[in-house]
């Protein structure tokens, strides 16, 4: 009953040569058709991206939006109202990247979700625990606190229309993928966190599992019963290889 989805995060990667070649990559995929493919390039890239990919059925998302739905008077940002008039129908908010290095705490991700929302941005909301609160036995108690952060500001019900990536920070870009049955685990307690809320919430929000999955591992992740799809960084960098974690999402 849920679609599969599969999302190239290109993070800060890129040039207007190396995105066209990735883009025409892209292109010249076979998709299958049940599964939901979205890729998120930097910002300055988004409309080349949608160009390129014209009829193609790739959803295009941001990396990141403004804490405000509407253009206005804040240096450097990108308003949600902004990336939907360029065709984005996908934001980002709160990849562990932006809560480390740039320090956006829970407060400031409640706004960007809420502005994504209010101009019809779908937010996929991204969480995960470090390696030392793993190590801790903490993984349950951050990823929960992170959703009850969303949760407690709009309600259960903001969640009919966002996705959830669970993204364990140890395994980003670092070649260590959570098993299969440590990624299920986790999806497992954030599904029964939100049906304790609303029981079809829970049945239809897509949770997505994000951190060194490549076409190697990714039918073994994908096949657990709680992950429907993923969010993939350094191997949405290759056509070829993003192509076949799609593939693997649509068997
Ligand atoms: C990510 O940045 O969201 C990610 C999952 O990266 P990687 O696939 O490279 O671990």
């Amino acid at each position: 009953m849920r679609r599969p989805m599969v999302a190239g995060n290109w993070k800060m990667h890129g040039t207007r040569a190396s995105v066209a070649e990735l883009t025409e990559g892209l292109r010249n995929l076979a998709l299958p058709s049940g599964v939901e493919v979205a890729v998120f390039p930097p910002a300055l890239f988004i409309n080349q991206v949608i160009d390129g990919l014209a009829d193609k059925g790739i959803i295009v998302g941001a990396q990141n939006s403004a804490v405000q739905p509407e253009q206005g008077a804040l240096t450097g940002e990108v308003a949600p109202e902004q990336l939907v008039e360029a065709g984005c129908k996908l934001v980002l908010i709160g990849h562990s990247e932006r809560r480390q290095i740039i320090g956006e705490t829970d407060q400031v991700l409640n706004r960007k979700f809420a502005a994504a929302q209010a101009k019809g941005l779908k937010p996929v909301l991204c969480i995960g625990e470090t390696l030392e609160e793993r190590e801790a036995g903490k993984t349950l108690e951050v990823v929960g606190r992170q959703l009850s952060s969303i949760i407690e500001a709009f309600g259960v019900k903001a969640f009919a229309n966002a996705v959830i990536a669970y993204e364990p920070v140890w395994a980003i870009g670092t070649g260590l993928t959570a098993t299969p049955q440590q990624a299920q685990d986790v999806h497992a307690a954030i599904r029964g966190q939100l049906a304790a809320e609303d029981a079809e919430v829970a049945a239809k929000v897509q949770l997505l599992y994000g951190g060194s999955v490549k076409a190697a591992n990714a039918a073994e992740l994908f096949g657990m019963p709680d992950i429907d799809g993923g969010l993939i960084g350094g191997a949405s960098l290759n056509a070829d290889e993003f192509g076949a974690i799609c593939r693997a999402a649509g068997n």
